[in-house]
């Protein structure tokens, strides 16, 4: 194993495998750490569902899928976060950052989010979100990490005691290893590096091939492997992303409440095509369940591909939230989301799109899937990819989208390239 990746939640998880499959790695994802040992691979990405617990638990759970890795002899560790650098006030990324420099002997690392091809650019540390400010962008109204400042060494010195500076774009593209050479001699641990297109990101993986730790969202990816081919330690593969065909039914799950995902609900159901909506409060009182909502779909799942959405504006959230709490609200979205994938497989449908980081966490862990091989991408950052059901292991495929990311036909794009007729 070259590379052994850490990602803080399976959106994420995908999002980078699809990097790495994209430049020829052939990449395994795992969901949390296996019992038996990791699969062979060039990459193996361990999806945890770290983003927004305790802190402790999440440093906890990242030094177990550290473990791992390293017996499994990967040469690099990688923790992934969100492009949108998505955390709560007490981390998680400076503590996950900590506790693993500590067990890799390092004291040097960097952080970077960017992934400019998703409009996600960092510079002078801000980060961007298309023309915006991370903290201007729809991230402010995240329903469990909301961002509320785009710098990001001063977002990340305050999740850690480690000393945070800035390798800046313009020291990245002309003396990139002098620079941190510096940022190393007056103390910094963490620098929080400047990209803005794909060719920061290949200088990154450049610079960075032989650091023990990266830490970075899903775009660095993008420099490591011909960072190793240029080493020799690794060579693309052509079939890096082939997958077995599939049959069956098609749905689509919704539990994101970005602002993209909305734009993409608004449009399948403007198009006339089929929707049912969860409703948070009628699910806590009782009024609606998977069950109901179940016996109201699968009816209609062989005439074509349904969504079953608790996408919302900002308002209508913050109303639930008020009412349930946030924990509540989102972990009733997620189990009710969850349980309605388990209905739709056992039904038939081998094809599911899942919009929503912890909702599609929350529904691969429904699944009992144990692991998924990345196909070939639908948009930048979200592949396809193939999952062996458990006991027959008959496969099906699974599109697992972070809520911010495809344009407006992002479902009717992804079924379609999975073979749906629509
Ligand atoms: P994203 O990838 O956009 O961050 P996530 O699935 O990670 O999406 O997070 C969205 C959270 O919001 C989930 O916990 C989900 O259950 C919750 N949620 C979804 N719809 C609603 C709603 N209508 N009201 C309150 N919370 C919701």
């Amino acid at each position: 194993m070259i590379l052994g990746v850490i990602a803080d939640d399976f959106t994420g998880a995908t999002d980078v495998a699809s990097m790495l499959v994209r430049a020829g790695m052939p990449t395994v994802q795992v969901l949390g750490v296996p019992e038996g040992g990791l699969p062979a691979a060039d990459a193996v990405v361990i999806a945890l569902k770290t983003r927004t617990i305790p802190s402790h638990e999440a440093v906890a759970q990242s030094l177990q899928a550290l473990a791992a890795l390293r017996a499994a002899g990967a040469r690099q560790i990688y923790f992934k976060y969100c492009s949108t650098f998505d955390s709560t006030a007490e981390g998680n990324i400076g503590p996950v950052t900590d506790a693993l420099m500590q067990a890799l002997g390092t004291d040097f690392t960097i952080a970077c989010p960017a992934f400019p091809e998703n409009g996600r650019t960092v510079f002078r540390g801000h980060l961007f979100v298309g023309d915006q400010l991370l903290s201007d962008s729809g991230m402010k109204h995240h329903p469990l990490t909301p961002m509320t400042d785009a710098n990001l060494v001063r977002v990340l010195q305050a999740q850690t005691a480690q000393k945070v500076d800035l390798l800046r774009v313009d020291a990245l593209r002309s003396d990139a290893a002098t620079r941190i050479g510096q940022l190393r001699a007056d103390g910094v641990r963490i620098a929080v590096a400047d990209a803005i297109d794909n060719s920061d990101l290949l200088a990154l993986g450049e610079v960075c091939a032989e650091l023990p730790l990266i830490t970075a969202g899903s775009g660095v990816a993008l420099g490591l492997p011909p960072a190793y081919q240029r080493r020799g330690w690794w060579a693309p593969s052509d079939n890096a992303a082939s997958l077995s065909a599939v049959q069956g039914p098609a749905a689509v799950l919704s539990g994101s409440c970005s602002q993209a995902t909305n734009a993409q609900v608004t449009r399948w159901i403007a198009d006339g095509r089929t929707a049912t909506a969860l409703d948070p409060l009628a699910l806590h009182r009782g009024e609606q369940s998977a069950e109901t909502l179940l016996a109201q779909v699968l009816p209609l799942l062989p005439q074509g591909p349904v969504l079953l959405y608790a996408t919302a504006e900002p308002e209508r959230v913050k109303a639930v939230q008020a009412e349930l709490g946030v924990e509540a609200a989102g972990a009733l979205v997620e189990n009710t989301l969850a349980a309605l994938a388990r209905g739709l497989v056992e039904a038939g449908a081998r094809r599911l799109v899942v919009a929503g980081g912890e909702t599609s966490g929350a529904v691969v862990q429904a699944l009992g899937v144990p692991q998924l091989h990345i196909g070939a991408p639908i948009c930048p950052g979200v592949p396809w990819t193939e999952a062996a059901l458990p006991g027959s292991g008959e496969p099906m495929w699974l599109a697992l989208k972070s809520g911010n990311f495809g344009g407006v036909d992002f479902f009717a794009d992804a079924l379609r390239d999975a073979g749906v007729t629509l």
